[in-house]
């Protein structure tokens, strides 16, 4: 039985405008296309969809509904920073996040890195971090599989957290409206509801043959679909160049043995997730974030590729000596192992060339 997370950000691109430019918060806010070019929308701020305004709806149309709505261009390089940002804290959960959009993947968390036993837990855990280190809100769905947990995530929205248990999927999916299903679109939508089919629970009376003579090859997912079926695996898309984690503190930490258990932790994150992808990385990089939220990276690569945990660490703190924390505050503090493409050197004791960013 699978532990699938679907994460949802809540009005991905409007939040990050607002969070950047405060002065929104609470105002209609729409990002998308030149209402003047038939642009449309491609996000709208809660206090917008009040007006009844929708993402893909135009511009024109939107900006009738509420002519004082505030209208932003996308700005799609920050939006992917945010999302990278996300990203790299979902892979200190599972190697297998699947993103489906900038603001919106899955995580198959059955097995945990961070070794917490329930998803619910790790879903609460998430949301939490996500508001910490990017000022955002997510809508999160916890479900066996990812169809039940995309539902799941849309049923709370927004900063929701929605649950499904393996044993209360027939109770879920029984008075769902048909529409929520997977590929089922306002065509099937009709036809269903000439059979006489608003909810699941209805659709679950329609024998097999029945489905496939009405739908094809589609009545044979619908079928599956209605009794919460849904074998489908979490596919990550991408063989990472590098390996990272970090972390952001709720208060700024200046002693030095707490950002070493830190860098501990993260090293044995790291370790399982080089274990999982099978790489090797000679190149370690501590990352770290002053109060006055100015960043600066230490590097260093050794002779040989890493893969212990307790190897990675050692250079890490190494590294941290080389920067101003235990002086300075430390707001955030991250590691990073690349380098996987890198042979392993003969030499045994050159010593670590160490670079500046
Ligand atoms: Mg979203």
């Amino acid at each position: 039985m699978r532990k699938i997370i679907h994460i949802d950000m809540d009005a991905f691109y409007a939040s990050v405008e607002t969070r950047d430019n405060p002065a929104l918060a609470g105002r209609p806010v729409l990002v998308g296309g030149d209402p003047g070019r038939r642009g449309v929308v491609a996000s709208a701020s809660y206090a917008a969809r009040v007006f009844g305004i929708r993402s893909a709806m135009p511009m024109r149309t939107a900006l009738r509904l509420c002519p004082e709505a505030i209208v932003i261009r996308p700005r799609i390089n920050r939006y992917r920073e945010t999302a990278e940002q996300l990203w790299t804290l979902y892979q200190s959960y599972t190697p297998l996040v699947e993103p489906v959009a900038l603001d919106e993947c899955y995580l198959d968390v059955t097995v945990n890195l961070q070794e917490i036993a329930s998803a619910t837990e790790t879903a609460r855990i998430i949301k939490h971090q996500i508001r910490e280190q990017t000022g955002l809100t997510a809508s999160a769905g916890v479900a066996p599989n990812k169809f039940l947990a995309k539902i799941a995530s849309d049923m709370d929205k927004p900063d929701g957290l929605y649950v499904v248990k393996p044993t209360q999927v027939e109770m879920f999916l029984a008075s769902l409206e048909v529409d929520k299903l997977w590929g089922v679109g306002p065509v099937t939508e009709k036809r269903l509801h000439t059979l006489g089919i608003r909810t699941v629970g209805a659709l679950t009376e329609l024998p097999y043959e029945r489905l496939t003579g009405e739908f094809g090859k589609f009545g044979h997912t619908l079928y599956h679909l209605a009794r919460g079926v849904d074998e489908r695996p979490v596919v990550p898309d991408r063989e990472p160049k590098q390996i990272s984690g970090e972390v952001t503190f709720d208060q700024d930490v200046d002693r030095m043995e707490t950002l070493r258990q830190e860098l501990d932790r993260q090293a044995q994150i790291i370790e399982r997730r080089l274990a999982f992808y099978e790489k090797q990385g000679r190149t370690v990089t501590v990352k770290v974030r002053y109060e006055d939220f100015t960043s600066i990276t230490r590097s260093a690569t050794g002779t040989v590729r890493m893969t212990a945990a307790a190897d990675i660490a050692q250079t890490a703190y190494t590294l941290l000596e080389k920067t101003e924390a235990g002086t300075r505050p430390v707001r955030l503090i991250g590691v990073v192992v690349s380098g996987f493409d890198l042979p392993d050197t003969e030499q045994q004791e050159i010593p670590f060339p160490t670079t500046e960013t």
